[in-house]
Parts: C-alpha cells; structure tokens; sequence
C-alpha cells in the first residue's frame, strides 16, 4: 500500500530523482513521509519502481530507486469520446473513464454541447491522479477537443465505434457488443442535450457505427459513461 506518484523522468536502475513542489508537499507535509520511507514512482513507459525518500523537504523531496515492481503494461486500445461536461461532471467522466481502463479520452464538440473550452491541463492533471490511484501504468492519452464533424472526417474504419443512443432499438447491448470481439472499437456518448437529429441520422448511417441501447431510461451523460464503459469492458475488454 506504498503511495503511488507519476513521475516525467525515466526511471532506471540507480537513478535518482527529486520531485516538484507540489509532489513534495503531498509526501513530506500530507503523508508525513521521512527519508527511509517509501513510494511507487511510475511514468507510463518504464514500469512501477519502489523508491525511497532521500531528503523530505516539502519544497523538494529527494528519492533513489530502489528496484522495480512491476513491467510496463501496454497503453489499452479502448477509445472513449464524449461530449464535454461542466465542471465535475467533466472531473467525474475523466477519472472514471482512467478507473474503466480507456486508453484515449477524446472531448467532442456536438451542436448541443455546452462546454467548447477546455482546460486541457485540467484534464489531464485528473487523468493522471485517477492513474495513481487505480494502479493502472499507463496515463491515458488525452486529446484535445474536436468537432463531431472533424472526428467522422478522420475515423479510422477498422476501429468501431460504439454510440450510446437512447433511441437505438437493440433490447440489450450485450449482443451488439459481442459481435465486436477481436475488433478496435471506441465508445461516443452525446451531450447533456442529445445528439441533434441530423447528427444522430450521420452516425447511424456510417458503416463502422454501432449503436447501443443502455436501457429504457434517460441516463445523465456521465452515468452513460460510465455503464457504456462498464458492459464493453466486461464482454471484450481486460
Ligand atoms: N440531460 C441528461 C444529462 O444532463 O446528462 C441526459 C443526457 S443524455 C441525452 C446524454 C447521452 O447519454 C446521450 O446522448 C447518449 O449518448 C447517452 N445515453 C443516455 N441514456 C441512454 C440510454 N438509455 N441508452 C443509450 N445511451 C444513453
């Protein structure tokens, strides 16, 4: 249960590395860590390392790598698109979609979104403490925000992409989603408004678009989220 940071540095054997302020303050004043004590340090390409504190100033704590704990796993192949949320709820998509093992978080900007300027930083910066917590290796990439048009412009058509449509007429998605097996697929979930009509009748028009039901009741974007994520990763994830 050593706390978890994500470092840029690469981590090698021997190495020794000092944290930025804002690391060094959660160890040495939150989680009172002394010199001696130990974290997991990871930066998405090198493995988990076991490290140890070799200095425990809050402004600058200093650690040496100890050895490590772990390989690097690859970065997940699932794709995860959605319209941008306000404010915690855009919080609450990003960490749960990192906990649902997402390789790469792309905002989309639909006609009804609300939210058209992100704070990329601010994603990402959740995106990597939600990686800290739920162990996961590899930080998700995270793009910034596209239009709906420009995303359809440049799909790959060998990855499928999965809509969530409250309207669509399957009674589960669990056949649906079976029939992808073995394919890339990504998931869209449209704004807090819905997909516009015209929007909804382009994408159930394209031939790599599968559309899923997740029931008979309208779910919040970031509940569709979150259910969509859940059933692909149970029948065909990790
Ligand atoms: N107004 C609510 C909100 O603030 O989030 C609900 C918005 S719902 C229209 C947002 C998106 O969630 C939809 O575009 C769709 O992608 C997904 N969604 C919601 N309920 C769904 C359902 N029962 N089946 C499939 N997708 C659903």
């Amino acid at each position: 249960n050593l706390p978890r940071l994500y470092v840029e540095p690469d981590l090698t054997a021997g190495g020794q590395l000092t944290l930025g302020k804002e690391q060094s303050m959660y160890l040495a004043a939150v989680l009172r860590k002394s010199v001696g004590d130990e974290v997991v340090l990871f930066n998405g390409r090198d493995g988990a390392w076991r490290c140890a504190l070799t200095s425990d100033s809050k402004k600058s704590v200093g650690l040496e790598l100890v050895e490590q704990i772990a390989e690097q796993t690859p970065v997940s192949d699932l794709w995860y698109g959605f319209a941008p949320l306000k404010s915690e709820r855009l919080d609450y998509v990003i960490q749960k979609a990192v906990e649902m093992g997402v390789g790469t978080i792309q905002p989309v900007l639909t006609r009804r979104t609300q939210v058209s300027r992100l704070k990329h930083e601010r994603l990402v910066a959740n995106a990597i403490e939600a990686a800290e917590q739920c162990e996961v290796l590899s930080v998700p990439r995270v793009e910034p925000e596209i239009t709906l048009e420009r995303l359809l412009d440049g799909w790959p058509v060998e990855r499928q992409l999965i809509v969530a449509d409250e309207g669509a007429a399957s009674a589960s998605p669990v056949e649906a989603v079976s029939a992808l097996r073995g394919k890339p697929v990504g998931l869209l979930i449209g704004p807090e408004g819905g997909f516009s009509e015209e929007e909804r009748a382009k994408l159930l028009g394209l031939p790599y678009v599968a559309p899923i039901s997740l029931g008979p009741r309208i779910l919040r974007a970031d509940t569709a989220a979150v259910a969509g994520l859940a059933v692909i990763q149970a029948i065909i994830g990790d």
